[in-house]
This record gives C-alpha cells, structure tokens and sequence, in this order.
C-alpha cells in the first residue's frame, strides 16, 4: 500500500482505508497514465482524482456539468482544508477575477470548471500560462451521443486539452458503462492508450425489491408512516402524479418536497436545499431532480413509476446509500407504467432513431421487473458484468412476506376473460367480475355469463389491483391497441387448468433495520445546528456513519476522534470538541462505559474513588464563581460528578486532569490551571500524600454509589422528592429525568410516585407539540423538536407526551 496516497486519506478525509479500486487508479494516474474509469456512483470517484491533484506539483483542472455540485465539491475541498475554486456562469465578474487572481498565483490545487467555459478566451489565457498536472473530466459519458446525458458543451474538451504543448495526465470518470460510450470517450478524448478501469457496478449495499401488487399509494402511505425520519426519494414518471403525491402526502402531515420541472426556478431551489440540509427529509420528483445531488445519506429510493430504462433505474437508484450503508431501492410496478412509458417516448422524441432505441431500452426494462431471477444479477449482466451467485438482497432472493394461494380467484378472473372472448380491458372486465348493471354490460350481454358477478366482494379498486398483479407475473397478457386490452396466453391455460398455482406475495412495508440510538440523535442535533449556523448540508460536518461510529465508540479526546472514519485533521480541530463534549456528558449523565475488544473485562473492573467533602466545596465555589461569570448554570460548567471524582483523586497536571470523567481538552484550557492550583494548595495545606492512578475506561465508582443513574432517579421519585428537585441534586437535566421516568413505564407498565409536570409546558404549547407528535410519532423527540419553535425546550415535549401518551396525570 502506498503510504503517501493512505496518508493523504487519512489527514484529509479521515478515512482509514481505500474503497475498492481507488488505489490502483490513484497509482496509476500517478504514474502519469491517461485513465478511464467506470465506477457506479457512490463509490467514490471524486477522491481518485482529488488524491493525485494534491501530490502532483500543479494544478488539477476538473471538468463537470453541474454547476450545483462544483459549489458542493469546493466546499466540502475546503471544510477539509484543501484549497479548490470552482469557475461557471453563476460567478460574477469580480469572483472571476480574483479566482484568476489565485490561479496565476498558485493558490489552489483543483479548480472545477463548466465546459461551457473552456473557450473563453480570458479563461484560456489564464490556464495557458499555469502548470497543469491533471484535467479530470467528470461524468464523461456526456461527450457521447450514445449516452442518455449528451452535452454539446462536452465537444469542446477534446479541443482544449489538445491545445496544450504540454499535455497533463487526462482521467475520464464516469458510471455509464455501455460499449459505445466508452469507445466515444476515448476517441473524443484524444486518450493516449488509456488504462481502462471497469470497478465492479454492484452496489452491495442497496436492497433492491420490485412490488408488483398494485396498491402503489397504500404501500407509500404506510412506508412514510414508518419511515418519515429518514432520508428519501420519490420518483414519478410525471409532473402530475409529483403534485398529487405530495399534496397526499402533506394532507398526512408530514413536511416533504417536491421537484419537477413545472415548478418555478425559486421553488425548486428552496426544495432541494432544504432536503439537502436536512430540514426535509423526503423529496418526491421526476427525473429532474438528482443530477448533482451527493447527499450521501438518503437512505431509500421508492419508484412509482417503472423508469424508461435500466440505465436510468441504476442511476436513480444509486443516488441511495452513498455512504456505504444499507438501503433500499422500491419499485412499485404496474403494467400501466410500461404504456405511460411508451407514450412518453411517443410524444417526447422527435428522431425515429432515438425513438428505437428508447422502446428497445424500455423493452428491456420490463423484461427485468417481469424476471423471476435475481434482479441484482440480471442488472449486472445488463452492464456486462458477470454475476454468479444470487445475491439474497433482492426481492426475488429473499422470500419474505406472506404467500398466499391466489389460485381460484385466478381463474375467476381468467375464466371471466375467456369467456368475454377477449378484447376487452381491466375496467370492462372487472365490472364484470362485480356484477356491475352499467348498460354497456347489458349491451354486451355479459350480464348473463356464468362469472358476471363472481368476485362481488370485491371493492372496484382492490380488483384492478388484483387483475393488473396478475398481469405483473404474466398470467394474464396485456396488449396495446387503441386502448390495452387483455388476453389470454399459455399461462393462463395452465392455471385454469389447474397445472399451474397463482401463489402472490403480499408487499409489507418492513421496518428499516437502521435503529438509532440516542446519542446518535443527539450527535445529529449538533451536526444539524452547527450546519445552520453556517449554512453548509449536515453532510459536510460530517457523515452518519461518522456519526453512527462516535456513537458507539464514544471518542473524547483528540487522539480518538482522528481514530473515527470520516474525522481528518481540520474537521476535528474545528468541529470534533463539540462533538466529544456532548458525549462526554452524554457518559457522565447515563454512566455509559466504552466499549472496546476487552469490554467485558473492563465491565467488570470498576474504579472506586471516595470524594473529599472539603476539596470538594472549594471546587464548588470555583465553580460557582465561573458561573457567575460566564453567567451559565454550574452544571453546565463542569458535573458535580466530576468536582467529586477531582476531590477524591487530587489530580495535579493537566494531563492527570484529562483522566476525569467529563472533562475534555476545552475544560481543561478553559479551567484546568484553576482546579489544579486549587487541588496543589488543598494538598499543601493538609499535607496530603496522594497516590496517582490512571483509570483509562474502567467504570467509576463514586462514594460507593454503584447504581445507575436512571435507578437513583427513580429511587428518589419513589421516595417523593419532586423532579426539579432530584435535578438539582443530581444535576441532571428536567429532561433526562422525564426520558428515565418515560422508559421505565415503557418496560414496567406503570409508576408508583406522583409525578408533577403541568408546570413544565405552556398550554399553547401543548398543542403544536401534540401536533408534531402526531406527524413524526412519539418516538421521534429529534425530529418532534426539530419542527417546533426552538423555544420549546426537551422536558416541555417529553412533560406533554408523558401527559397525553402515558396518561401521568
Ligand atoms: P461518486 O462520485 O463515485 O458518486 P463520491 O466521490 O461522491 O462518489 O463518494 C461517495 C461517498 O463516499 C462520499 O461521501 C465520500 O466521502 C465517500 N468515500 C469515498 N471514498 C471513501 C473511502 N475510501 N472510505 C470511506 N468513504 C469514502
């Protein structure tokens, strides 16, 4: 492994190790070879290109479409204190001018650019009198006509690297991976025998599942319900099924968004932001909306819709789990999607040519939701890749959700076709089937057909559902004409026969099985205002599973946040204290210990200190002081936990001090010289002979005290001491306090003790809480929170759900 391009990863990224076929492509652009690479998205192509650009002597020029995602990589290059600028028409002209300012000057190692720019005559003036190492050219498939994002502005590259005397090291980047494109990239390009990388298309972490059962917006309803606090994508094939679901879904109550292109610019915008800075978090659109998106935390995308092609399906789908976490990819599918396709083919494209090509695309599209193979697989092959096995991920592998034996209603249906003698459609037929006395049916006669009136128990809905699932799995065919009409195939002969049994599964929305803990909400939180205060996504704070990994390693110092994936240098000086400074009291507050490989031996050990009564009211007086100054509550300042563990331990340097519980770098800077002039006058003073000992992780005892702090909490409710008051003793928040009392009656059913909270919310309040609680579930304190007016503290909502969900009275 080479050490430079693994330490460049980890100073700056703050990741441990390379992503599959990073590093063969970092070495080779390094070597100086003109390269193409074929990666899906989302596994990380930016940092093949971004590694080389900081270890090669000049600059890096990196060629993108989207205007809105340069911003994205300069600031994300920035937070992580590589210098980078991005040139496109959405810069005035005095940011020109100082970006070519800096570039003369050797400021910045990558600069992005629009290739609308790259014939602009002051642009190439500048760029010819600067060393350039690298043009990396992202989502290179645009040069190509084959490929379904096509930019005339993309022709100009090829122009433009080969007016260089001086030719840099050309890369190609792009996830489309067909024949042709790529032949059209290399030509184009002018690439000088490239090394050609193919990284494996499959996204191991995405669940793929196809739902042909008909009840698309049951099915939608119930997976938001279920899901409405994580992040998400829609997709419709239109501008109207955009609208209706929306406005559906914000009847429910839920705050989501909506992207097509009918929406004023301004609209959009706002949408997109807000469901990039988290402040929604489900986004339902057409396929105008993801193109420059990195989000790397949307953790699902549902299709309404069938998309025109696999190319299209794989690229939307891959706007999922980024980040390498699970996630899941929903195809709600039914047979009219494939003709609303087929008119959308029909009236949006003029060439015959390109008309061909987009029925044959979309032929292939149906023919993978009708497979009954794995679909990952048949994916794969599509791509050209082989894939042996089947990959239990998909829902053809995995057989979950009940089956049932849909045999004789089958034949109902089918029989009622037969007997039609065909050419009729889903409607006609299914009035049938309900008995239904319209006249067109008395017309027809059908109401004297033995099946007229068979499947009357049916609502006319649930039926459709039903005929168009059946078709789905090819037992009914359907087939186009001035309006699709069905008909009966081979398949249907052997169910009526009974050769064949119709067994359907029935679509569930399952529960994700991303369960966050609570210091995982917290730390979100943090992300979530540190990101408002400065107008940046949460995302470029840091990742969820950054996140996620502080959450159960629970990092304190400097040393472990760099430890943690995803925390670098810069980041953890500018934002990694915040972070440790919320676990640490999240520790102290819940008596938490970190877990690490010998956790259970050191569950075992514990760490017994005895406070010293009088140190200990020296220290509190310090504190107090430091209060009244700063004018915060003492608590907040330093844990009466902490002043006691000091008094006991008679720390005397600031790195002794660091082995105290609750106390972190800031602290000790802040406080540190006080509390240990202090302790060194207390030990002078009485002659103290101390005797130092580290105690690392092991768990502390304080005083004997060896329960936990829920218990002492309830402990002292059960003997009648009012909450405000078992806060003040215990210096643990109203809120915290009302968490304990909430999960003890989760797990015992009731509680003994009174308990009074009416004081702790506004009437007002409790409504717009109830409402919130209502939208999001009561589970969801973060989300519930996040709604509301940031005046509306914690203990207010936990003290109204408590009330209205527990029934404390
Ligand atoms: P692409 O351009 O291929 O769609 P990105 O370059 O945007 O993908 O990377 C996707 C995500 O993966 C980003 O959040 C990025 O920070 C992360 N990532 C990239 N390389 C690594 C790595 N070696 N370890 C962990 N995360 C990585």
């Amino acid at each position: 492994m080479n050490e430079k391009t693994l330490k460049i990863l980890e100073k700056y990224y703050g990741y441990k190790n390379f992503r599959k076929g990073q590093e063969k492509i970092i070495e080779s652009i390094l070597e100086k070879k003109d390269l193409l690479a074929i990666m899906p998205t989302g596994a990380g192509k930016s940092i093949c290109y971004q590694i080389p650009a900081l270890i090669f002597h000049g600059i890096t020029i990196v060629i993108s479409p989207l205007i809105s995602l340069m911003k994205d990589q300069v600031d994300s290059l920035r937070s992580i204190g590589i210098e980078a600028a991005y040139i496109n028409s959405s810069l005035d002209n005095d940011e020109l001018k100082e970006i070519f300012y800096g570039l003369k000057n050797n400021k910045y190692k990558i600069i992005y650019v629009s290739p609308e720019r790259l014939d602009s005559k002051i642009f190439l003036e500048v760029v010819d009198a600067i060393d350039v190492s690298q043009i990396a050219i992202d989502e290179a498939h645009c040069v190509s006509q084959w490929g379904h994002d096509f930019r005339v502005s993309y022709r100009k590259i090829g122009s433009f690297i080969s007016r260089r005397d001086n030719k840099p090291v050309i890369t190609a980047f792009t996830a489309t991976a067909s024949l042709e494109v790529r032949n059209d990239i290399v030509r184009m390009l002018n690439l000088n025998d490239p090394e050609i990388f193919v990284n494996g298309f499959d996204r191991e972490n995405l669940e793929i599942s196809i739902i042909k059962e008909g009840r698309k917006e049951r099915f939608l309803k119930e997976y938001i319900q279920k899901h409405s606090d994580i992040s998400g994508i829609i997709y419709c094939a239109t501008r109207k099924d955009v609208d209706s679901i929306y406005e559906e879904i914000t009847n429910l109550g839920y705050q989501v968004g909506k992207y097509h292109a009918g929406l004023k610019d301004m609209e959009r915008k706002e949408f997109q932001d807000m469901f990039i800075k988290d402040k929604i978090n489900i986004m339902i659109a057409t396929n105008a909306f993801g193109m420059g998106i990195d989000k790397p935390n949307i953790r699902f995308v549902i299709h309404n819709n069938m998309p025109q092609s696999i190319e299209a399906y794989y690229q939307e789908i891959g706007r999922a789990g980024r980040d390498g976490e699970k996630s899941e990819c929903i195809l709600l599918f039914t047979p009219g999607d494939i003709h609303l396709q087929k008119y959308l083919i029909d009236t949006g494209l003029r060439s015959e040519q390109r008309k061909i090509i987009a029925y044959k695309k979309l032929q292939d599209m149906a023919s993978l939701v009708y497979s009954a193979d794995c679909y990952r697989k048949y994916i794969l092959n599509y791509f050209g890749e082989e894939a042996i096995d089947n990959c239990n991920n998909c829902s053809n592998c995995l057989s979950e959700g009940e089956v049932t034996d849909k045999t004789v209603e089958s034949q109902k249906v089918l029989s009622c076709i037969g007997r039609m003698k065909s050419g009729f459609g889903i409607t006609m037929v299914v009035d049938v089937l309900r008995g239904s006395k319209s006249q067109k049916i008395i017309n027809y006669n059908f109401h004297t057909l033995s099946t007229y009136g068979i499947m009357k128990e049916y609502k006319k809905d649930e039926l459709i559902a039903f005929v168009n699932t059946l078709i789905s799995h090819g037992v009914i065919d359907q087939v186009e004409g001035t309006y699709p009409i069905l008909k009966l195939n081979n398949l249907s002969v052997k169910v009526l026969k009974g050769e064949h049994r119709v067994l359907l599964k029935e679509a569930k929305v399952k529960d994700y099985g991303f369960k966050e803990n609570n210091l995982f909400n917290i730390l979100k939180e943090i992300r979530f205002s540190i990101a408002s205060e400065e107008g940046i996504p949460p995302y470029m704070v840091f990742g969820d599973v950054t996140l996620k990994e502080m959450s159960t390693k629970l990092p304190e110092t400097k040393e472990e946040l760099l430890e943690i994936s995803g925390v670098g240098e810069i980041k953890c000086d500018k934002y990694g204290f915040k972070f440790a400074e919320e676990i640490r009291k999240y520790i102290i507050e819940n008596n938490t210990i970190k877990s690490n490989n010998d956790v259970n031996s050191i569950n075992n050990k514990k760490f017994y200190v005895n406070s010293d009564e009088n140190l200990y009211q020296k220290l509190r007086n310090l504190r107090e002081t430091i209060a009244l100054k700063e004018n915060k509550i003492p608590y907040s300042i330093i844990h009466q936990n902490s002043l006691k563990e000091i008094s006991g331990r008679y720390p005397l340097t600031l790195e002794e001090l660091g082995d105290i519980s609750g106390i972190g770098p800031k602290k000790i800077e802040a406080y540190g010289r006080d509390i240990i002039c202090i302790v060194k006058n207390y030990i002078e003073d009485n002659n103290l002979n101390r005797n130092w000992q580290v105690k690392g992780r092991l768990k502390l005892v304080i005083d004997g005290e060896e329960r936990e702090n829920e218990e002492i909490v309830i402990d002292m409710l059960n003997e009648g001491y009012e909450i405000s008051e078992i806060s003040n003793r215990t210096e643990i928040s109203l809120s915290t306090i009302l968490g304990y009392v909430t999960e003890y009656i989760k797990e015992n059913g009731e509680i003994l003790f009174k308990l009074n909270i009416d004081n702790l919310y506004k009437k007002e309040e409790e409504e717009e809480i109830l409402m919130a609680c209502k939208r999001f579930g009561v589970e969801k304190i973060g989300e519930i929170k996040k709604s509301l007016d940031p005046r509306i503290k914690y203990e207010s909502i936990r003290a109204v759900i408590l009330k209205n969900y527990y029934n404390i009275v």
